[in-house]
């Protein structure tokens, strides 16, 4: 360990540390720190410069900010508590994260270039559960419970994906497809429950009032049209209340 490689990889630490000091104006901390960070990079032990994660919630997209504060706040309700690990994630710093594994060391752990992550957009951001300050990474059975108050919350859940199962990861793109925000179109927030005027046909009324009664559904925005998972959440909260 204390060999030529790792003095070499100190002096280059410090090497490149040094120049980022000397050229730009400087927020750091470099005694006692595992990594030295300046501005937006962090230069790692082996003195690869790579650029820093941003957990700030006020980077995401308005309506994607509520629903992970929503998150929160719903996990602590069912005595989970789970911290923010990112949210905005920069062209940059996905292409360094796609390299992992390609170009550079490690396990390969994205399949999406710059560009193809919701991070990108300001719309997914990650969690981890915690307990006594620790991160619990491997509890797949916690990320499940709260994969499904995500879910219920209205966001997509990377534990759901077939191929590349991301337990950490929630998004939200208000039906819109990459190909959408890659021409640059956002999402645009959804009206406050509460806005929504409840118009219900006659004929339905009385379906209304028990589905409400019975919690099957909210009852809000009676003329919305259902995704098949909705009416499915439907099906499965009217048999969990009534048995087979
Ligand atoms: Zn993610």
């Amino acid at each position: 360990m204390y060999g030529q490689e790792f003095g070499h990889k100190i002096i280059k630490h410090f090497r490149v540390a040094i120049k980022e000091l000397m050229t730009k104006p400087i927020k750091y901390k470099p005694l006692g720190a595992k990594n030295i960070v300046i501005n937006k990079y962090i230069v790692k032990k082996d003195g690869e410069k790579v650029s820093k994660v941003i957990k700030d919630l006020d980077r995401l997209h308005p309506y994607v900010n509520k629903l992970a504060k929503m998150l929160i706040e719903r996990c602590r309700e069912n005595g989970i508590e789970i911290i923010i690990t990112e949210t905005f994630r920069s062209k940059k710093r996905q292409q360094q994260l796609y390299n992992k594994g390609r170009t550079t060391s490690g396990k390969v752990i994205t399949n999406a270039k710059p560009g193809d992550s919701m991070h990108n957009y300001g719309l997914a951001f990650d969690i981890v559960p915690v307990e006594k300050g620790k991160l619990l990474w491997n509890r797949n059975d916690l990320f499940k419970k709260i994969g499904k108050i995500g879910v219920d919350l209205g966001l997509t859940w990377g534990g759901n994906w077939r191929s590349f199962k991301d337990y950490p990861h929630f998004e939200w793109t208000g039906g819109l497809t990459l190909k959408d925000l890659k021409r640059g179109k956002m999402p645009v927030e959804p009206k406050e429950a509460a806005e929504v005027k409840l118009e219900v046909s006659e004929w339905a009324q009385d379906a209304l009032d028990w589905v409400v009664r019975e919690g099957i559904s909210d009852g809000i925005n009676p003329k919305a049209q259902v995704l098949s998972q909705g009416f499915w959440t439907m099906l499965h909260r009217y048999r969990q209340k009534y048995g087979k």
